[in-house]
């Protein structure tokens, strides 16, 4: 084992939350260690073909997958510098204030320990700071108002604009898309090329991935970045009031300890709580965190449904981006449908390449040999597709809780067990046919709705956030209710999921608990 002198701080994970912390805090000038599982990734890396795409898509170590509703991994896996968000989509809605309050105004679900209002000026933030796309005074007709964003909306194209008559015959209004995205040169990187590539990580830097926005001006800043190293678990002193460092393999998988003043858990939902329980010791018998017996607990996805399209004429579908052109929030009231529970979150116009995820070959899924074929030359021209984000409200019974195999590190293995209540199933249904009447009405001359089993797209929760130990895992800031220098970023931390596409959320609530952990540094470090 080599000796690591002790820093300030130690990340797990070099993603979206963690990238933020490691940008914050080494720009007041701490020392930060980032651990990160897989490659360092460069831009050079990032290949725009769906085959080659497919090298950044790996998950780490696999989850045991149960329940009703087996969570999926196409929109989860992270792995190697920059995380998911090395190739995510970008798509950035903001949470609305309906969100935070779930529990006192409809009595379901579980209340945020902060309102819309808390968050709203980190948004702002993060536009600025990643550079966000959009037109926030179009999206003031269902949230207050706050900053413009720094660039004006993106380009639309045929397969997005073609929607508009649909969603105008059943009342749905829509605005540009708010996206992580460059319309224009930003910061030092180039405007959009709109060849759809995003989806296996823009190569231009035009995608606001970690690589070229926090994580760059943390190196910049003069962080450690430590790829292929797996985090195992995070140590305590002899009496368990504080955290001490974290363990970890390197690439030749020997042991390793970092000691650190501060550890930051940013390894994505379903990997904090399995390092949380994996570090159970005398004085935390049950995980570290864990009093209350909630780590893991509380795991929330979004489902969509995607209603496709063939139309008489060439709706450009090669072109564009994998994020959407236009978005509502129209059907985001918790009853906006009939009968059923939920927000729903709506976006139309996105880039389609032949395979992988979203692709033309994923289109019909019931086609296989000669019928596929047939179909793909079809819909070549004239297929397009728009999307309905659901949310699932929290259910204590839907967790990671660690199984009996282990990891190549001999670590359990994560189990996550999952099923869908029946107002997901309502949401779903009801966001389906609402989907065909839109295609209808926009005059396509096929439409189909993008049945399956019900998609897991976006993992929250298992670490959620409240008012105190007995009600949550941390603090509004991350911040654990049990170790006070240790905290957990992503998305786990949400009590509830909304519909709407997590990241923006993420980058704003990190950057609200880094700048938090800051300016509070000596009395949390002490
Ligand atoms: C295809 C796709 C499209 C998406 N599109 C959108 C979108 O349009 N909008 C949106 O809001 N979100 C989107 N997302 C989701 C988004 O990418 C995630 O919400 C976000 O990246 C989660 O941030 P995170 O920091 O929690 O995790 P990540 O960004 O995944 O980072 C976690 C990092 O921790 C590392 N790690 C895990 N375990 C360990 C360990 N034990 N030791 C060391 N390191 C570890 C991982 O390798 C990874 O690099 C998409 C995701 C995918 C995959
Ligand atoms: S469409 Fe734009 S953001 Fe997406 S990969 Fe191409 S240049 Fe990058």
């Amino acid at each position: 084992m080599a000796k690591f002198e002790k820093v300030d701080v130690v990340i797990v994970g070099a993603g979206a939350s963690g990238s933020v912390y490691a940008a914050v805090l080494s720009k007041t000038g701490k020392k930060v260690v980032v651990l990160e599982q897989g490659p360092d990734w460069k831009l050079s890396d990032l290949i725009s073909s769906d085959f080659w795409g497919r090298r950044i898509k790996h998950g780490g170590a696999p989850f045991v997958l149960e329940g009703r509703n087996p969570v999926s991994y196409g929109y989860q896996s992270g792995w190697g510098v920059g995380g998911a968000a090395l190739h995510y989509f970008a798509n950035f809605p903001r949470l609305l204030p309906n969100d935070f309050k779930v529990k006192s105004e409809a009595g379901r679900g579980l209340d945020w320990p902060i309102d819309y209002k808390d968050v709203a000026p980190y948004y702002d933030k993060v536009a600025r700071d990643v550079g966000v796309s959009g037109d926030a005074k179009a999206e003031e007709i269902w949230r207050p108002a706050g900053a413009p964003y720094p660039m004006p909306p993106m380009k639309t194209f045929r397969n997005g604009d073609i929607w508009l008559k649909g969603f105008e015959a059943v009342g749905i209004r829509m605005a540009p898309a708010a996206v992580g995205m460059n319309s224009t040169a930003y910061k030092g990187r180039p405007a959009c090329i709109y060849d759809g590539w995003c989806h296996v990580g823009c190569p231009t830097g035009a995608l606001s991935n970690p690589l070229v926005t926090y994580l760059g001006d943390a190196r910049a800043a003069g962080v450690e970045v430590r790829p292929w190293s797996t985090a195992t678990r995070v140590l305590t002193n002899g009496n368990g009031t504080r955290v001490t460092g974290v363990e970890y393999y390197d690439q030749k998988k020997e042991k390793q300890f970092q000691p650190a003043s501060v550890v930051v858990l940013a390894a994505w939902a379903a990997q904090n709580p399995r390092i949380l329980l994996n570090s159970a010791n005398g004085a935390h018998r049950k995980g570290l965190s864990n009093r209350s017996g909630l780590v893991g607990k509380y795991m929330t996805t979004h489902f969509a449904s995607g209603t496709w399209a063939i139309f008489d004429e060439d709706v450009q579908n090669h072109m564009g981006t994998t994020g959407a052109q236009y978005m509502s929030y129209d059907r985001y009231g918790k009853t906006s449908h009939k009968g059923a529970f939920g927000s729903t979150f709506i976006v139309a116009g996105s880039a389609l390449k032949t395979s992988d995820l979203g692709g033309f070959a994923n289109a019909r899924l019931d086609l296989f040999g000669a019928e596929l074929h047939a179909f793909m030359k079809r819909a070549a021209r004239g297929l397009t597709r728009i999307n309905a984000f659901g949310e699932e409200m929290p259910n204590v019974e839907n967790r990671v809780e660690l199984a009996a195999d282990k990891d190549e590190f001999g670590m359990p293995l994560g189990r996550i067990v999952h099923s869908y209540d029946e107002d997901v199933a309502r949401v779903w249904n009801a966001n389906f046919e609402e989907g065909l009447k839109i295609a209808n009405a926009a005059g396509a001359k096929e439409s189909w709705s993008g049945r399956g089993n019900i998609p897991t797209i976006h993992l929250m929760g298992g670490t959620i956030m409240g008012k105190g130990g007995g009600d949550s895992v941390v603090n509004s800031y991350g911040q654990s209710h049990e170790l006070p220098n240790l905290f957990v970023a992503g998305p786990g931390i949400f009590p509830t999921s909304g519909a709407s596409n997590p990241t923006y959320t993420i980058f704003a609530l990190s950057l609200r608990g880094a700048e938090r952990l800051a300016g509070k540094w000596k009395a949390i470090v002490g």
